[in-house]
């Protein structure tokens, strides 16, 4: 495995960071004005998105995109360093057509939609004219484990009827998203993981309701996390994505390079609080001294190189497995990152508000926000626990069918002519 970033990676590196310093970071005042007032969407961002598109920057997670599609065709390898510089700021990858829940949707469609399914939804996501959303989880169940999903799909005639409730939905409150892709059971009778299917529900569809916005950790995101109510919502029967009962593998599949992107921007915003906790602590005096001069602060800032390299060399592991075979061989990295980045994130974040004091938990910091989006990382997509379920399971079925030669290392004492070592029971 060679994780060296390729001239082309490096080409790119440098137009991705000379456009975000050019173009984006010098609006981020006037992002947190207009989220402040609820302008919504951005009233900058067609203009950034078409100049990121002209400048080629557009799309750039898509590996298998056709000749006639728009973007750049890069491998996750290629990939991952330019999510990094994206994901220093909450909005950054929308400009690049890059954001999630988008690009796992757009991954999908580009699997399994139909033609026209394709022309209708994957066009417009590609050329970045709507946005989507992702509708799995619901409040009633628990919705780590997929098979639990309540929401039926009931076949009627030529038409699908919808009824449940999902919450936690990103992006569902954008004026711009115009398609959910609604997981929910077609078939209550099949198999545990045939009973699923997912199936795609325009905004506007009778009997489809977005009925609330939901604070996470009492902070109402840009992004929006809707609750979603469906009352006989019908749409025809054409509007499945891929076949009947082959929901649960796609909300698989769609997670896979879904996490590794979420993983690559939550290292660039680890890299954002380490260089800010470093910077503060040039500046800063307590007792005499600056703060780096404090053997304690410098820990942190040991502490927190070492953990984002730790966690970046897995990601680009990752990146590279998907890359050379596919998101089901990489299965356990993918796992591995997923518990891994947004721990590391955490503590980094929560290392740099330290050092800043009161003010690392103000909002005249963006220190806050990143500690949320961390934290909630550890949940979305799945809780760390999950994860590690499957990281074990693999560890301990390996182990099953190995031929357990770990016995060759122990060194058990002789029990054959024990004594005592007590003088008195000699
Ligand atoms: C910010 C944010 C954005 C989100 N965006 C979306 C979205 O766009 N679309 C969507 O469908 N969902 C979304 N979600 C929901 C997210 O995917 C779910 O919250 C997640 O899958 C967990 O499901 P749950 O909340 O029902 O928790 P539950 O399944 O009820 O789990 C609760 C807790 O139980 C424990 N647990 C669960 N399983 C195990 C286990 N096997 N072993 C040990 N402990 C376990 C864990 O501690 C876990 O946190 C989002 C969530 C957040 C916070």
């Amino acid at each position: 495995m060679d994780f060296a970033y390729s001239d082309k990676t490096n080409d790119l590196r440098a137009r991705v960071a000379d456009f975000f310093e050019a173009h984006i970071l010098p609006r981020n005042k006037q992002f947190q004005q207009e989220v402040d007032q609820g302008i919504f969407p951005l009233s900058f961002l067609g203009d950034l998105k078409a100049l990121a598109k002209s400048e080629g920057l557009w799309n750039l997670f898509l590996p298998h995109l056709r000749e006639d599609e728009p973007g750049t065709r890069l491998t996750n390898m290629e990939y991952a360093p330019l999510a990094e510089i994206m994901g220093r700021l909450p909005w950054a990858s929308e400009v690049f057509n890059c954001s999630a829940p988008d690009t796992g949707n757009m991954e999908l469609l580009h699997m399994f939609g139909t033609d026209s399914q394709k022309e209708r939804w994957l066009k417009p996501l590609l050329n970045g004219e709507i946005r989507s959303c992702f509708a799995m989880t619901e409040p009633d169940v628990a919705s780590s484990d997929a098979t639990n999903v309540t929401t039926m799909i009931r076949r009627d005639g030529d038409e699908y009827v919808i009824n449940g409730r999902k919450w936690f939905i990103t992006g569902a409150g954008n004026p711009s998203c115009k398609i959910a892709l609604v997981m929910g059971k077609t078939d209550i009778n099949a198999d545990r993981h045939r009973q699923q299917s997912v199936v795609l529900v325009p905004m506007n569809t009778p009997g489809m309701k977005v009925t609330r916005n939901i604070a996470v950790m009492n902070h109402h995101s840009y992004e929006t996390h809707c609750e979603i109510v469906f009352e006989e919502c019908r749409i025809p029967v054409d509007q499945i994505l891929g076949e009947e009962g082959g929901g649960f593998a796609m909300a698989q599949a769609r997670l896979g390079p879904g996490r590794i992107h979420h993983c690559m921007r939550s290292i660039g915003q680890a890299e954002l609080a380490l260089e800010m906790m470093t910077e503060r602590a040039l500046e800063r005096k307590t007792f005499g001294k600056y703060l780096h001069e404090q053997g304690s602060i410098q820990e942190k800032i040991a502490h927190s190189r070492c953990e984002i390299e730790q966690a970046r060399l897995l990601v680009l592991k990752a990146a590279w497995m998907i890359d050379h075979s596919d998101a089901k061989t990489a299965r356990n990295e993918i796992a591995m990152i997923k518990v891994v980045v947004p721990n590391m994130q955490q503590r980094v974040i929560d290392r740099a508000m330290q050092v800043f004091g009161a003010m690392g938990l103000s909002p005249d910091t963006p220190l806050p926000d990143l500690w949320t989006m961390a934290r909630s990382l550890r949940i979305a997509d799945g809780p760390d626990e999950v994860h590690l379920r499957s990281i074990a399971r693999g560890q301990i079925k390996a182990a099953q069918q190995g031929d357990r030669k770990t016995i060759l290392y122990f060194t058990p004492p002789d029990r054959s002519q024990e004594v005592s070592i007590r003088d008195d029971q000699k």
